[in-house]
């Protein structure tokens, strides 16, 4: 026994122990040098370099050319698949024998054909284990093969992390060799470092801090790192120590092992493939020699790719599943974005992701799992419930610059009322090492101490993947009860909750969105992608609907079930919370554009497909089919294609028609109806385009006027708008002296999260856009449209046009507008001062809206600088108000009384090129009486969104207009009109509707199809227990409260043969 500690300095003690067990200082002689034993270099080493991802098969057919450690390969996105051939030595028998592998790249072990682990450096996982130990009769020769991803695990950042990938980076293995582990050396540094972290945690003011650095420092004394036979007596002082446990009061952790893979970020989605492979094989190694390790797996597109990439892998994922080892959590096909996706979109995340779930691992999730998004809407907690989930996990909130978020547990109450029980991980991250340091964290930082005693600690390298390492397991095992410490469990993430749920009568309310203050740029970020997301969101609510209405009318048609889910997949994983955010490199964009593209020309496909099956067995003249695909009655201008290419405005529905949704026949393909009073008409100052039914007007000060009855727009010479009037009432809408479709450049320059971030900085650097008098020129089509047009010089690299346009019967002016954008770090917006004044507006969600403030009161008002809507926004006081209308933007912001849609962004990381180029959007401007939801603004905003469809009818068209839906009250909204997932190929329809005002209502679903029963059902299409709906002439009633979502399944009757 060595002598007593005579000395009290607690730095000298505290730094000795450090050194016994640093990687970097005195290897020569300090534990941390022991920690592996003899070596030998492997036998053969050969690799094969490649720009493609082959599968294993391939890869090892190909010619493997001799290598040596040292050599160097790439570049970037390219693999090296390394031979490598192993002896080990006869002396070794006994001994635990591991493949050091160190090399830069993300490596994957593959031995007899199957991936077994992955190899790290960023990951710490350098070493595989070939044996625990080996016996006399092991074979002494094998044949391994490592594949290296030329990529790290967060891609190949020229520079910094987030910078644009460096095409060129080469990659260097730098250690491949067979050594002796030695495990006993291994527990001791673990116990070390665990002990050095509670006495640098706890602090000199506490005992334990004493007796941790004290136990330590004895053990040092005890322990001679070149006489193994010394390390019992030192284990034996831990042991002793760690065995001395916790009071009953003790706070518990729940430690989860987690691995963060992000879809596709800094790397493409092919990449994400092999990540999760490389990743979730390890897993299932430690799930293997830690029985009581859980991991928690979120995000089934990636579980759906290793399934049919690596079906071995899947299978032992199965496996796990069954004992409960492995855990899939979250709901959702991917862990989507929480702002942008539509309310239907986010429906289809939790419907595609629960029956993948279901399927594959025989049980739904339980809880919405997602740690890495930028904000979540305040329609979540109604979908969770709806979607069989009632508990919810995040940590983005810590991310807050402004304000601190005052829980870690709580209930979170949604627009509707729904409420879940959220818990954000009060260590702030969702990729813990399980340090002492992070278990204490956990425990003082949680804010709702006193109210619950239960935290989740998610362990494991994420963002890029890698996961969990045994050391990491080592760590939490050892702290599972220790005077001084939290309590440390390895739990599931229903343990977790369950404890959580027993002490939620103290719990706080949370009412409304979760906002995040940071990322705010992620709104505007990436214009393309944003258009693509609205874009196909419209084509397959129409597909679906369209299908669906063939489907009730023809015995023929088959529903394109496997189709739709393809592309609603494709749609869903764009919506991925680095891709539809625009926060991903240049590879993921062009992959999304692709994806994008798919879905236009499939679903245009559909869309034929279904009309053709509608217009066929009717009589009736040959022509277009003319489909409105809202449930509403529309009556509007509409371009049709004429037989020489060009096309010509028809009104639609001409008199006497009503397209509610539902289809009219077009029987002559340039249809002209006359328009019902007041025609539009143009007038324009100083022009000699006098194309309207009123005289020209006298005026030469080169501004115009277009006016339809119903509004009038004046714009400047230079397309500002200086004065819209709603004519009826003669009520201004701009603000006095002001202009509105105001351009505005702002600089742009973040912090450092350069697509995310728009600071607030920003907003000082505010400078209007100039244009030039003369530019605007003036038009009218058919007596049905007016439109003026101008072009604007941005900058020296910039420019816009724009035409704005007005239709008869319309109650919105829109201006579509063309960018070429050629900018760095600057952002562009355009806003409309007007003439209301209320302390806070409007903005569209998910399946309904919300209000915010219009004024920087509070640190909580002004972090909402910058905001995110879906399809319109609206400032109104008592009786009147403006609403801004968009076809593909999200980024908005109300200040004061101006309304302003942010339009353009110009980030240079990690997408050096994103938004350059050109661009083409339009906004609408609708200035209204009475409050927006009686003044009709929903309605403007989805027709603004879903223009009719003008489909060629290739065999008769039907001879009168049909309508399939039409709903009694203008506060519900049909939304989805599909074929139920259960009965595919079956007669059984789903709608969705929801309450759009925030109103409790009463209404009446007619339809026209024939409906033999309906029955209410959740988000997944479970039929409720209080069974169908009483069914009259047609007719269904339905009861809704505020922002209130319901799901029909409806029965058809079988079809006519
Ligand atoms: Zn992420």
């Amino acid at each position: 026994m060595a002598a007593a500690p005579a000395l009290k300095h607690w730095r000298t003690t505290l730094e000795r122990v450090e050194k016994f067990v640093s990687p970097l200082y005195f290897t020569d002689c300090n534990l941390r040098g022991r920690l592996f034993g003899d070596s030998c270099p492997v036998a053969e080493l050969s690799s094969f370099l490649t720009p493609e991802r082959l599968p294993y098969q391939e890869a090892v057919q190909q010619d493997f050319r001799p290598a040596q450690v040292g050599d160097s390969f790439g570049p970037t996105w390219w693999t090296c698949w390394f031979r490598v051939e192993l002896t080990i030595p006869d002396a070794w028998v006994g001994q635990e024998v591991h493949l050091r592998w160190e090399s830069d790249g993300e490596g994957l072990v593959w031995r007899d054909g199957e991936p077994v682990q992955g190899l790290t450096k960023e990951g710490e996982k350098t070493s595989y284990v070939l044996t625990d130990k080996l016996g006399e009769e092991d074979p002494r020769s094998l044949t391994l093969y490592v594949e290296v991803a030329c990529n790290g695990l967060l891609g190949a950042g020229k520079g910094t992390m987030i910078a644009a990938p460096d095409p060129e980076k080469m990659f260097q293995v730098s250690r491949a060799e067979l050594a002796v582990f030695h495990r006993d050396v291994h527990k001791l540094l673990v116990d070390l470092e665990l002990l050095l972290g509670m006495a640098k945690g706890l602090g000199e003011d506490n005992q334990r801090s004493y007796q941790a650095l004290y136990t330590a420092n004895q053990m040092v004394n005890v322990c001679d790192p070149a006489q193994p036979e010394t390390f019992p007596v030192a284990q034996a002082l831990a042991s002793k120590f760690f065995g001395q446990r916790g009071g009953e009061s003790q706070h518990t952790i729940h430690a989860l092992g987690h691995c963060h893979i992000d879809t596709a970020w800094l790397w493409p989605f092919k990449e994400t493939v092999r990540k999760c492979a490389r990743s979730w094989v390890t897993v299932v190694q430690l799930m293997e020699r830690n029985p009581e390790f859980i991991f928690a797996c979120s995000q089934a597109q990636q579980l759906a790719w290793v399934k049919s990439h690596y079906p071995g892998l899947h299978a032992r994922l199965q496996e796990f599943a069954c004992r409960g080892q492995f855990v899939p959590v979250g709901g959702t096909w991917v862990e989507m974005d929480g702002n942008l996706p539509s309310g239907e979109a986010m429906v289809r995340q939790f419907l595609q992701g629960q029956s993948f779930f279901l399927q594959e691992f025989g049980k739904m999730c339980s809880e919405f799992w997602l740690p890495d998004t930028f904000g979540y809407s305040a329609q979540l907690p109604q979908i969770m419930r709806s979607c069989g989930i009632r508990h919810f996990l995040t940590q983005k909130l810590s991310w807050n610059l402004v304000n601190s978020f005052p829980h870690h547990t709580f209930f979170w109450e949604g627009l509707d009322g729904s409420r879940v029980l959220a818990h954000f991980p009060p260590g702030d991250s969702y990729g813990m090492q399980g340090s002492v340091e992070e278990v204490l964290k956990t425990v003082a930082k949680n804010r709702d101490k006193g109210r619950t005693n239960h935290s989740a600690f998610l362990f494991g390298f994420g963002d890029g993947g890698g996961g969990p390492t045994q050391t990491m397991v080592d760590r939490l095992k050892r702290l599972c009860n220790t005077d001084g410490l939290p309590r440390v469990q390895l739990s599931s993430p229903e343990r977790l909750f369950s404890a959580l749920e027993g002490h939620s009568g103290q719990l706080c309310t949370w009412v409304g969105e979760l906002f995040l203050e940071l990322h705010n740029g992620t709104y505007t970020t990436h214009a393309q992608i944003k258009k693509g997301n609205r874009e196909c969101e419209r084509i397959l609510h129409d597909v679906e609907l369209l299908s669906s209405l063939a489907l009730a009318r023809s015995a023929q048609f088959l529903y394109p079930a496997a189709q739709l889910q393809d592309l609603w997949r494709l749609l869903l994983l764009n919506q991925f919370h680095d891709v539809v955010t625009g926060s991903c490199i240049q590879l993921v964009a062009e992959e999304a554009m692709c994806h994008y593209e798919d879905i236009r020309s499939r679903g245009n496909k559909l869309l034929s497909t279904a009309a053709a099956a509608l217009c066929a067995g009717e009589p009736g003249p040959e022509g277009l089919l003319i489909v409105n695909t809202l449930p509403w009655k529309r009556t509007e201008v509409l371009a049709l294609p004429s037989p020489g290419g060009a096309h010509c405005l028809g009104l639609i529905p001409s008199s006497g028609d009503s397209a509610q949704h539902g289809l009219c026949s077009c029987s002559h393909p340039h249809l002209t109806a006359a328009p019902a009073a007041p025609a539009a008409c143009v007038y324009s100052a100083g022009a000699s385009a006098d194309l309207a039914s009123r005289p020209p007007p006298t005026k030469t000060d080169g501004s115009v006027t277009l006016d339809n009855g119903i509004i009038r727009v004046k714009l400047d010479p230079t397309g500002r708008l200086t004065s819209l009037v709603l004519v009826a009432s003669g009520r201004e809408a701009i603000a006095e002296g002001a202009v509105g479709n105001q351009f505005v450049l702002f600089d742009d320059v973040p912090l450092y999260w350069d697509a995310w971030d728009v600071m607030d900085y920003h907003l000082e650097t505010r400078k209007p856009v100039l244009g030039q008098a003369g530019t605007l020129a003036v038009g009218t089509e058919g007596g049905m449209r007016g439109s003026a047009w101008f072009l604007l010089q941005i900058s020296p690299n910039s420019r816009l046009s724009q035409k704005v346009v007005l239709d008869i019967g319309c109650p919105y002016v829109r201006f579509h507008t063309e960018v070429h954008w050629h900018e760095a770090h600057k952002f562009l917006k355009v806003e409309f001062p007007a003439r209301v004044r209320s302390p806070q507006a409007t903005f569209e969600v998910q399946f309904g809206h919300l209000q915010r403030p219009t004024h920087y009161n509070t640190s909580w008002d002004w972090a909402r600088f910058e905001v995110w809507a879906h399809r319109w926004m609206d400032l109104s006081e008592h009786g009147f108000g403006l609403a801004l209308l968009n076809d593909c933007k999200y980024g908005a912001s109300v200040r004061g009384s101006v309304l302003s849609l942010s339009l353009l962004r110009a980030p240079k990381s990690p997408d050096a090129t994103v938004d350059m180029g050109r661009h083409e959007f339009t906004y609408a401007l609708m200035p209204h009486e009475g409050s927006f939801q009686d003044a009709g603004v929903i309605p403007a905003a989805y027709s603004l969104n879903f223009p009719l469809l003008a489909l060629p009818a290739p065999g008769l068209a039907p001879a009168a207009a049909w309508s399939a839906f039409s709903v009694s009250s203008p506060a519900v909204v049909l939304e989805t009109v599909k074929q139920a997932e259960t009965s595919l190929q079956g007669r059984k329809l789903v709608l969705r509707l929801y309450e759009a005002h925030g109103s409790h209502v009463d209404c009446w679903l007619r339809t026209s199809l024939p409906v033999q029963e309906a029955v209410l059902c959740d988000l997944l299409e479970r039929r409720d227990p209080a069974g169908p709906l009483p069914l009259r002439n047609n007719r269904l009633k339905l009861t809704f409260s505020p922002f209130q979502v319901q799901s029909l399944l409806l029965v058809l009757q079988p079809a006519p043969s």
